[in-house]
């Protein structure tokens, strides 16, 4: 029989970058934990320690299709977040986005469960206001190639809003921005991964355009943080809250910093811009200071050093 005081938590999405870690914590703290993933850029290695646990589940499932079980709060994170991987296959993506929000906000309606919607500074598109706060609605190409992600996850969005007002459902929406750290796949083909990888192995470093586009990156652990924060606020605090690291930098001084903490002889080489590639992004982070109480305290070089130091050991394996 199931212990009373256990919540049951579904992460969808929970074998990728930042569900597995979403899951750690989950675990550790006692909460009953269900991961669901088609593997599609998740593996099964990042929740293998999981596995023996007696709170955890892991359950191959794509979340285009319904899905029936019990379960009290769903963290909504099902869908590739690479800009290789979800240009890949465009429609999948707006189907993981779209389909996925509708089957998950459909069980969450059933459960009268809490969720979470894990969306994105990519609603923001290429912003003409800086750094963005959440009342900016954005500047999105709705027809360009990275459109499947960032209108996906804008009518996700507009799904969250509508199950709330129409269905009364218990809604959360985080807009994460660029978040790197340990588990990130070797071949995601995220800057931070890419330039690190470059680096470890003496490859030269592919700096787009001319490297003076901005982002501003937050730690894995900081974001989880307030992952969770952000769900166990009241339940008339639905957000959109920005959360990510404020500290803003160029591809440039991304790719100097990783030369120089690894020690790396790998030369920058320039390639072209991908097209739509926004110029500039920061997160205003007044709402979440205020609602979740929560400011990132890892900064980019120590970040980096871990992140650095995880894929290093990934080479030697
Ligand atoms: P990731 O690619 O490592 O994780 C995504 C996970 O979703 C993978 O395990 C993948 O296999 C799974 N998935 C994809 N399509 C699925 C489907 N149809 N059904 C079931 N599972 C599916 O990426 P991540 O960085 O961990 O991102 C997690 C979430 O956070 C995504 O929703 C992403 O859009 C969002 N996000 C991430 C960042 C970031 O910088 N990491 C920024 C903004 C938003
Ligand atoms: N759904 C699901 N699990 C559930 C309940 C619903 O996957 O436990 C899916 C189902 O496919 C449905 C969708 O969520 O189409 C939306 O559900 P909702 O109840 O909002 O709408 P309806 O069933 O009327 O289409
Ligand atoms: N980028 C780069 N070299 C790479 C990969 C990415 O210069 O090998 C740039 C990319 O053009 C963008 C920034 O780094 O300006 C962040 O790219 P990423 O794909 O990590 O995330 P997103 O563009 O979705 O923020």
């Amino acid at each position: 029989m199931r212990e009373k005081w256990k919540k049951r938590i579904l992460v969808t999405g929970g074998a990728g970058f930042l569900g597995s870690h979403l899951c750690d914590r989950l675990v550790a703290r006692g909460d009953d934990v269900l991961c669901v993933d088609n593997f599609y850029t998740g593996s099964k290695a990042n929740v293998a320690h999981l596995l023996g646990k007696p709170n955890f589940e892991l359950m191959r499932h794509d979340v285009t299709f319904p899905l029936y079980v019990e379960v009290d709060e769903i963290f909504n994170l099902a869908c590739p977040a690479s800009p290789v991987h979800y240009q890949h296959d465009p429609v999948q993506t707006t189907k993981t986005s779209v389909h996925g929000a509708i089957n998950m906000l459909g069980l969450a309606k059933r459960c009268k469960a809490k969720i979470l919607q894990a969306s994105t500074s990519e609603v923001y598109g290429d912003p003409e206001v800086h750094p963005q706060n959440e009342d900016y609605w954005g500047r999105v190409n709705p027809i360009g190639i990275r459109s499947c992600y960032d209108e996906g996850k804008r009518c996700a969005e507009t799904l969250f809003f509508d199950y709330f007002r129409q269905h009364k459902l218990r809604i959360k929406v985080v807009r994460i921005f660029n978040t790197y750290g340990p588990r990130m796949h070797p071949d995601d083909g995220r800057v931070v991964s890419n330039f690190i990888m470059q680096a470890l192995r003496g490859e030269n470093i592919t700096l787009f355009g001319d490297g003076e586009q901005t982002r501003s990156f937050c730690f894995v652990d900081d974001l989880i943080d307030a992952m969770l924060k952000m769900m166990d606020t009241p339940d008339d605090f639905t957000g959109p809250v920005n959360i990510g690291n404020p500290g803003e930098f160029t591809m440039k001084e991304l790719a100097e910093k990783v030369l120089r903490l690894t020690g790396s002889s790998s030369r920058i080489v320039h390639k072209p811009l991908p097209s739509d590639d926004p110029r500039q992004r920061k997160p205003d982070l007044t709402r979440a200071r205020q609602h979740l109480g929560w400011e990132p305290s890892i900064p980019l070089d120590v970040g980096l050093q871990k992140t650095i130091d995880y894929f290093s050991s990934t080479l030697g394996r």
